[in-house]
């Protein structure tokens, strides 16, 4: 089989399988290649690349990063990236900071809302690398004051509800510079939570995006209609940007997608990867 899935998630950020059990279980489903792309973080990509060498599957360094736009939420992925690279890891530490004072911040609003939760409880969620929102909803879930994950979205951790906490962001062009400095290849994730409904509004936003350094387009996702994988698609070629797609997988607990499933399936195949290494070979030799 040559499908691959370019977007998933461990235990190093917000996933439930560790870096290793996911290469083991990305071969067993006859996949060719993943990227291991945890939000904020490349602490998983040590073990997954190391379980990858062991088991002779291709493993591609990846990270998404939660960028500050105006409107609408702007992920961008980094692939192929040298994740030693110390100005990256220097910048993705900052993120650890903020997000750990960020997670101080939530434990007192929640305590003012009357819900009593310390760091340290949350701290016991299941396996992860670093926490974040998805552990206070488990902690809020067991606890007894959210029936479920989702329900504790709803009621308090969502964006706007009364336990959210803003978080530091980078500008989109900031991140996409030191993805490009370690030699990744920048990627717009899942180009629908952007919110711009009017197609030559995001066209617009394409075309500034590439002014500052985007490489591709996340054309391939689950909650992407046919529609829309279509116009990424035509945004892409119409700029000379690569394409990819992938699942979002977080873990068969989680949600509903399965890994190297649900997102225009047989289209993602390793060509995608080829297209993206000839970028990054292409601009290398500049
Ligand atoms: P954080 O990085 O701490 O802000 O947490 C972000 C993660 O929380 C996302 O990757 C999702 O997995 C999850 N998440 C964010 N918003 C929601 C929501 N409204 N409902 C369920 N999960 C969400
Ligand atoms: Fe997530
Ligand atoms: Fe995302
Ligand atoms: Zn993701």
């Amino acid at each position: 089989m040559n499908v691959i899935d370019l977007h998933v998630h461990t235990t190093a950020s917000d996933g439930t399988m560790r870096p290793a059990e996911l290469v083991r279980y990305a071969k067993k489903k006859g996949l060719r290649a993943i990227a291991i792309t945890d939000h904020d973080t490349i602490e998983g990509l040590d073990e997954g690349i190391q379980e990858g060498q062991n088991i002779g599957f291709e493993v591609i360094t990846g990270v998404e990063l939660s960028v500050d736009v105006p409107a609408g939420t702007m992920h961008v992925l980094g692939y192929l990236i040298d994740h030693t690279q110390s100005e990256l890891r220097e910048k993705l530490r900052l993120l650890q900071e903020v997000r750990m004072e960020r997670n101080m911040k939530m434990v007192e609003k929640l305590g003012a809302l009357g819900i009593p939760l310390q760091l340290s409880e949350v701290k016991a969620a299941p396996e992860h690398g670093q926490i974040g929102r998805p552990h206070f909803a488990y902690m809020l879930v067991k606890k007894g004051h959210a029936r479920t994950i989702q329900d504790a979205f709803d009621r308090y951790l969502g964006k706007g509800k009364p336990a959210y906490v803003e978080k530091f962001r980078f500008a989109p062009d900031e991140a996409m510079h030191f993805i490009r400095a370690a030699g990744g290849i920048t990627v717009l994730a899942h180009p629908f939570t952007l919110n711009r409904p009017q197609p030559n509004e995001l066209e617009a936003l394409i075309i500034s995006l590439k002014g500052k350094g985007l490489d591709g387009i996340e054309v391939f996702y689950p909650e992407h209609s046919e529609g829309q994988m279509k116009l990424y698609r035509s945004l892409a070629q119409q700029y000379g940007l690569i394409m990819t797609g992938g699942s979002d997988f977080h873990g068969l607990t989680k949600d509903d997608v399965d890994l190297g499933e649900g997102y225009g399936g047989k289209e993602v195949t390793y060509g995608l990867v080829e297209a993206m290494k000839a970028r990054r070979e292409s601009r290398l030799k500049v």
